[in-house]
């Protein structure tokens, strides 16, 4: 076995970009594969261990395989790419059904159970108020009430029609459309890791910007251990966990978000009120059996805070870390049992 080390420029740049990160050591034991890319707007960092009597290449030909499932993920749900299926539902279903792919309506679904189990603070139709507060962005400028009001009319998931037998999606109301941006990410890590274990790899982590699914363990020996960076200081560590076979997904206000008139506002929306979320929660760190899941229960906390941590341990092998502000320090509230079901250490 050559030990491999892991290059700094790499995790570098996964330090800048990523709000979970693999806390990676000196040198690994057995042989392990790293490659990165960019891919739906985020660093995507694919580590697999190579499974004894194989060749490098037959991994190394995996992972590329695993790159083209991302890819094509991006092509089918992403709002930038206007031939999209998501953009062809946004440019069409306010007139009627728009028939779409069993996986399309599938996922649509999925975001919809958990629009109700959240009571609508995961909503995909919360796009007409991402419009605005993108806007807003770019102005630094809060937008009016009554321009918040007139683009919270146009969201509701409880508008949004799903045909499964028919795969169709229709909007009751003009103007709706769809942002899969709090979800898209851990399906496309859940189903890069599923690609590569049905192909033979037992050990790998799928890191889409901090949406994680961590696959087996550590070169087969020792569990992956992922480090929750800390909000406001960079290269610091507020928390390291161990996972095996779990996804791993951090939302929060660590990168995107904008100052206007002293106060911080992040990318994330309350879909009930149409404002942008406060600074009082920084992050929110969700463990579940997959990424997707995980994702949106993530953002979903970012909105609810701490009441939030109930609804998390009602799903099956869901835990949650959140990150709270108060006044100059941070308090964190984490789900029962959370430090040791994941041998959590604070700092690193
Ligand atoms: P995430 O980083 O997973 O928390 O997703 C944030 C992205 O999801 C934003 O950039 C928006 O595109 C979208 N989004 C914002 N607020 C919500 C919300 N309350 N529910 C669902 N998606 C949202
Ligand atoms: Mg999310």
């Amino acid at each position: 076995m050559i030990p491999v080390r892991f290059p700094i420029a790499i995790l570098i740049i996964i330090f800048i970009i990523a709000s979970v990160f693999i806390l990676a050591r000196a040198a690994a034991p057995a042989q392990l594969i790293e490659r990165t890319r960019l891919c739906m707007g985020t660093m995507v960092e694919i580590r697999a261990g190579v499974p004894s009597g194989w060749q490098r290449q037959r991994a190394e030909a995996l992972i590329d395989k695993a790159f083209a499932e991302i890819g094509r993920i991006e092509g089918v749900f992403s709002v930038f790419k206007t031939d999209s299926e998501i953009s062809k539902i946004n440019a069409l279903a306010s007139d009627a059904p728009v028939e779409t792919t069993g996986e399309v309506c599938a996922l649509v679904e999925r975001c919809l159970a958990y629009s109700k189990k959240t009571n609508g603070a995961f909503d995909i139709t919360v796009k007409p108020l991402v419009g605005l507060w993108d806007r807003a962005k770019e102005l630094k400028d809060v937008p009016s009430e009554s321009a918040i009001s007139a683009a919270a009319a146009k969201v509701g998931f409880r508008y949004l029609k799903v045909d499964a037998a028919d795969k169709t999606v229709y909007f009751q109301r003009q103007g709706m459309a769809l942002d899969l941006g709090g979800v898209a990410k851990g399906y496309a890590a859940d189903r890069a890791a599923a690609m590569l274990m049905a192909n033979g790899i037992r050990d790998a982590i799928v890191n889409l910007g901090g949406n994680m699914y961590c696959l087996g363990s550590y070169s087969g020996r020792e569990m992956w251990r992922i480090g929750i960076r800390h909000p406001r200081e960079r290269g610091k560590i507020l928390m390291a966990l161990k996972v095996k076979d779990k996804a791993v997904v951090t939302s929060g206000d660590y990168e995107r978000y904008f100052i206007a008139g002293g106060r911080r506002y992040s990318h994330i929306i309350d879909p009930r009120t149409g404002h942008s979320i406060g600074d009082d929660i920084v992050s929110a760190t969700v463990i579940a059996k997959d990424a997707a899941t995980a994702d949106m229960l993530a953002t979903a906390l970012c909105v609810l805070g701490r009441e939030g941590l109930d609804m998390v341990k009602d799903v099956e092998g869901a835990d949650a870390v959140i990150i709270r502000k108060n006044g100059n320090s941070f308090e964190t509230f984490t789900t029962g049992g959370f430090m040791e079901r994941y041998g959590a250490t604070q700092g690193q």
